[in-house]
């Protein structure tokens, strides 16, 4: 059996890489154990493809009007090929590659890289889970998982609806408020595919990729007495206030929540996180 290509961590899900994990070496750790463990006792089973379509939360906006309607296709060798092909495993290029071959079209149009960047981070989630559902299935199986409470080892079968899903509240509602600390109100957007291309272009500088989603993503700031600051500039707002932004810019956007997901050991009456990264979705190819 061939070792599975390296496929990206689960950081690459945009919503968390946009605004940072609360504790991304712990997450990265759990996601590192469970690999290991199941490239030693047994991969995902994974079962019959499931359909190609795929309802998105936002869509894209032509002529005053929201179209959500999605199609993916299974993924061939061709595919396998071209993603194990790209830049030195690089997670985010892995991802785009997924999207761009795997993505059929978005409201009736072929899928092109212009029209990635308009989807929200969310969507471009969910594409990605189609894609997964498309060409394995819509179960995740494990099988002799260990619980990391008991160590005990255990089959599990993980149905991908039953991750954690985040809905829009009004899908066609483009503009948020956020109330700040001395009673200023920040009028963002959620972040999309763009806005996460132009952060992950910046490296190891967790700061800097804050200013520059919030530079992006903060629209306007209402003072108390209703004046308006267009795109105000972002390092000058306080530290407490960019935090709740980001926060805000993290728990709106829909999708999957694949670091999320947990489920209780029968055995031993406890509920565990099994963070699903790309890795774990994708490693049959
Ligand atoms: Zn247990």
């Amino acid at each position: 059996m061939p070792e599975p290509i390296a496929l990206p961590d689960f950081d690459t899900f945009g919503s968390q890489t946009i605004s940072g994990l609360q504790n991304p070496e712990e997450a990265h750790a759990a996601t590192q154990a469970i690999l290991k463990d199941d490239r030693e006792s047994g991969r995902p089973r994974i079962d019959d493809p499931g359909d190609n379509h795929v309802t998105l939360e936002r869509g894209i906006l032509r002529d005053g009007t929201w179209y959500r309607d999605a199609e993916v296709r299974e993924l061939t060798g061709y595919d396998e090929e071209a993603i194990a092909s790209v830049g030195g495993g690089d997670p985010f290029k892995v991802f785009d590659t997924l999207l761009m071959r795997g993505v059929t079209s978005v409201g009736g149009e072929p899928m092109t890289r212009k029209l990635a960047g308009e989807l929200l981070i969310g969507d471009r989630e969910l594409l990605v889970m189609g894609i997964r559902r498309a060409t394995f299935g819509p179960n995740l199986e494990f099988e002799s998982l260990p619980c990391p409470n008991c160590g005990e080892l255990t089959d599990l079968n993980v149905p991908l609806d039953a991750v954690p899903f985040i809905h829009l509240e009004d899908p066609e509602r483009t503009e948020h408020e956020v109330r700040l600390r001395q009673g200023e109100t920040a009028i963002v957007r959620l972040p999309n595919g763009q806005d996460q291309t132009a952060v992950l272009g910046i490296k190891n500088n967790r700061a800097k990729q804050d200013s520059e989603i919030l530079s992006r993503c903060v629209l306007r700031l209402v003072r108390p007495d209703g004046t308006e600051v267009d795109r105000p500039p972002v390092q000058a707002i306080s530290m407490a206030d960019r935090r709740a932004i980001s926060d805000f810019l993290v728990q709106t956007q829909p999708g999957p929540r694949l670091l999320d997901f947990t489920w209780t050991h029968e055995m031993c009456g406890e509920e565990v996180p099994l963070p699903i990264s790309l890795a774990v979705l994708f490693r049959g190819l």
